[in-house]
């Protein structure tokens, strides 16, 4: 057993908080073991707490349309959330909850490493940015630590926003060239400069 199907299995199993009351299925994430780009959500809606799989409702199926426009499948992505379980009537997860189940992400992201962490939405945007918000710094990538943040609006967001659809879509239009000019900058061991950040 991989140790990312591994870690999936110990996350399937938690009882760490509240949550585990109420699911019917735990939704760890799922996709390629060493994919580049990580994509990160809120929580499991009503679809994915059935499924026990990630972005399978209305909004994933935006996501997969936006993966297409990209020439990527999801198979070839890494798609989890920061909550693992589907809050009550989809409510927002409680600082809390948030807390007890950052450590799975954490470890999920130590296993695949990916080049380039895109944020979808408000609560992943907050675990590596807090104080910003999205109306000011989506499709505006940063380098941290070698990797690169993306933050875009949540996928639902154009399902109950028309007008933000056409900006989700740019946003991630985006991805492949910023991908490979991190990587590039990688390669060449050459340390990142906030100029060459603003390159991109
Ligand atoms: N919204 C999310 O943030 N994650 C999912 O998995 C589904 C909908």
């Amino acid at each position: 057993m991989s140790a990312l199907t591994q870690l999936c299995e110990e996350i399937i199993a938690c009882r760490d908080c509240e949550l585990a009351k109420y699911r019917i299925k735990v939704v760890p994430g799922e996709g390629a073991e060493n994919a580049d780009l990580l994509f990160i959500g809120e929580a499991p809606g009503w679809h994915e707490d059935q499924q026990g799989r990630p972005f399978v409702g209305p909004a994933g199926q935006f996501l997969d349309q936006l993966l297409a426009s990209i020439g990527l499948q999801r198979e070839k992505v890494y798609i989890a959330n920061v909550i693992k379980c589907r809050p009550p009537q989809n409510r927002d997860p409680l600082p809390a909850e948030i807390q007890s189940c950052r450590k799975w992400l954490d470890r999920q992201i130590e296993t695949i490493q990916p080049q380039m962490i895109v944020t979808l939405g408000r609560y992943s945007l907050a675990r590596y940015f807090p104080n910003e918000s999205i109306g000011k710094i989506h499709g505006k990538p940063r380098k941290l630590g070698g990797v690169i943040y993306y933050p875009m609006y949540h996928p639902a967001a154009a399902l109950h926003q028309g007008s933000l659809r056409q900006t989700i879509e740019m946003d991630m239009l985006r991805i492949p060239q910023i991908l490979a000019q991190g990587k590039e900058l990688l390669q060449d061991a050459v340390p990142i400069s906030s100029e060459q950040l603003s390159l991109f």
